[in-house]
């Protein structure tokens, strides 16, 4: 299936059952991400987004193929942005890889026409101590290695996030109500 095919169908009615035969493009072990044909990763990659809890308006930036690749004050902003205000405002060196699946599953609303499909951050980072108070959550949380971020996209239902980060083959993909869970951990999916 072509990609754009796979765009205009994940935004509208048709059941998306076939996406698990589709090939994923995640992640750009840059040579063969760069053959992608629409340039998707070549592209400077930017995650508009807001922090219901801290009131943050921002827009990350952590790649620029004209400015020579990933860009350091980008990711550490990411890192800051996506930190854990609950305790301390502690910060961690956030997967590079967790911000190309933001970034991707993000510029695929923007490319299926959604106008300002923002991202709206409910948790990213989590100390151990912050993790070990939330019910439910998990005592190996992808949270706490910086490695996962629980969110929503204007304009887009919730089960269509978790099928496009499902697409891009980035790891686990938690499907919630209220909010998707992705992560770059092992391939997995669950229902909340
Ligand atoms: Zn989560």
């Amino acid at each position: 299936m072509k990609r754009r095919q796979f765009i205009k169908s994940a935004f509208g009615t048709a059941a998306v059952g076939y996406i698990g035969g589709a090939v994923g493009i995640l992640f750009p072990d840059e040579a063969v991400a760069f053959s992608e044909p629409t340039g998707f990763w070549e592209r400077d990659r930017i995650i508009t987004f807001r922090r219901p809890d801290t009131g943050e308006n921002g827009v990350i930036r952590h790649f620029s193929r004209r400015e020579g690749g990933y860009l350091q004050d980008g990711y550490r902003q990411a890192c800051w942005y996506l930190r854990d205000s609950k305790d301390n405002n502690s910060v961690a060196k956030m997967d590079i890889q967790l911000l190309n699946l933001l970034y991707a599953i993000q510029e695929w609303a923007r490319m299926a026409g959604k106008t300002n499909p923002v991202m709206t951050i409910n948790s990213a980072y989590r100390t151990r101590r912050r993790n070990a108070q939330i019910e439910g959550a998990a005592l190996n949380s992808m949270h706490v290695a910086g490695r996962a971020v629980d969110i929503t996209i204007r304009g887009i239902e919730n089960w269509q996030v978790a099928e496009m980060a499902k697409h891009f083959n980035g790891g686990g993909v938690g499907h919630y109500n209220s909010f998707t869970h992705v992560d770059t951990g092992k391939l997995r999916e669950w229902r909340g």
